[in-house]
């Protein structure tokens, strides 16, 4: 079946009977061996705690460690590792803007620009530093297409625009904002960009110089990485002007009684023992995507969507939210089909070992605006194939049978 060739078997998940349909990669995805391996194998035997040089152990596993912040400045093109930092998860990285860089940058009069489409993660964070700043929130809509309205974005970017933070591949829609042209616009007014890459980096290429944002976030269980690892990418001049949003042991230079001095970055913003095996696992997932080429990526994942829209199409009573040009677009497709809710088509495909989301996927504000209550949603990666989409097809024709749709 068509799909990228013998990754499926890199994947112990899907090694039992009957096979697993699993697509839900949007939510979180599958771990190969090799990124197994080499968590295991840190913490079998290379384990101990970073930065504490003084023996040779922990020395090799701060070589680690600092290894793996350099893979991940070499994967999306930073040429300044230092400007790499480990959090626990993109949720927690928008977290850090929005309060250090937020509570020092923005203030009355000032705007936030974000997208209807935003997931949680970058919504609610920018609410709690509307409140504390006395910052205004305003939303770009979509156009007919469920792309960002340019023109939108266009009328609300302003002299008052301190920041715009979108999504670079929803997880709803799969609509991808041109984030080259939201930079050049957003700089234009002075303006920071912050690029929420949860969706994006697994799933194409990502090159922070020539994108020319100015934060960027990630998660790595979403890219074949382990729970526990996000990255924030800050532009040095940006991070170097920000307070630290966590203090305590390992970010210091000095520490007397009443005051403190930070250590340079990046471990100014790495209070506290870093997730070192979760990050040795990252790098591990970068390699394996590298083997495979982030622009093979990029094509599999649009012919594997191509199909689905294509084989969805076929199917009466079912919407698609999200664009149809797979160019402009990532794998996540929402759906719903006729009146059945999603959770019922969530529970009639799994009992058929086919694995999907139902839900408002953490994306209210979108839900609101699509008018729809939830969607089903079914995403894709590497290990996907033909025979996955058509296993999903046959599932909700089964459903569309059970429920009596004609
Ligand atoms: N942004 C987007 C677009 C996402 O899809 C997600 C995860 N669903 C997040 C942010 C948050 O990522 P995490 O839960 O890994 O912190």
């Amino acid at each position: 079946m068509r799909g990228l060739p013998g990754i499926r078997a890199d994947f112990p998940i899907f090694d039992g009977e009957p096979r697993l349909v699993y697509l839900d990669s949007a939510a979180s995805s599958q771990k190969p061996r090799q990124v197994l391996e080499a968590v295991n194998d840190f913490n079998a035997h290379a384990y101990a705690n970073v930065h504490r040089g003084a023996y040779r152990l922990s020395a090799d596993a701060t070589d680690r460690y600092e290894g793996a912040r350099r893979r991940v400045a070499r994967f999306i093109g930073a040429t300044d590792a230092a400007e790499v930092i480990f959090t626990r998860g993109a949720t927690s990285a928008l977290n850090a803007i929005a309060s250090s860089w937020g509570d020092a940058n923005l203030g009355p009069g000032r705007t936030i620009v974000l997208s209807v489409m935003e997931h949680h993660a970058n919504i609610v964070p920018w609410q709690q530093a509307s409140k504390r700043t006395g910052a205004s929130l305003v939303y770009v809509g979509l156009d007919d297409d469920h792309q960002l309205d340019l023109d939108d974005l266009r009328s609300k970017v302003d002299s008052s625009t301190a920041v715009v933070a979108v999504t670079g591949m929803s997880n709803v829609l799969g609509s991808m904002p041109p984030l080259e042209l939201i930079a050049d616009l957003a700089h234009r007014a002075d303006a920071v960009v912050v690029a929420d890459g949860a969706q994006l980096v697994p799933h194409a290429p990502v090159d922070v110089a020539s994108l020319d944002v100015d934060f960027l976030v990630f998660s790595g269980h979403k890219m074949l990485g382990p729970t526990g690892i996000g990255v924030l990418w800050g532009r040095r001049e940006l991070l170097e002007a920000m307070e630290p949003w966590e203090t305590g042991g390992e970010m210091i230079v000095d520490v007397g009684l009443h005051d403190s001095t930070w250590a340079p970055l990046p471990n100014k913003f790495e209070a506290g023992t870093p997730p070192v095996a979760q990050a040795i696992g990252l790098a591990a997932a970068m390699d394996y995507l590298d083997e495979i080429g982030m622009h093979e990526v990029r094509r599999h994942d649009m012919e594997l969507t191509a199909h689905a829209l294509e084989r969805l199409s076929e199917l009466d009573q079912v919407t698609v939210y999200g664009p149809r040009n797979v160019e402009r677009r990532g794998s996540a497709i929402s759906f719903t089909m006729g009146d059945i809710h999603p959770h019922d088509l969530a529970t009639i495909l799994d009992s058929r070992n086919v694995a999907i989301r139902a839900g408002h996927h953490c994306a209210k504000p979108l839900m609101d605006h699509l008018s729809v209550p939830a969607t089903a949603r079914a995403s894709f990666n590497v290990y996907n194939d033909h025979e996955d989409v058509d296993l999903l097809i046959a599932g909700l024709q089964k459903a569309g049978e059970v429920f009596g749709l004609s």
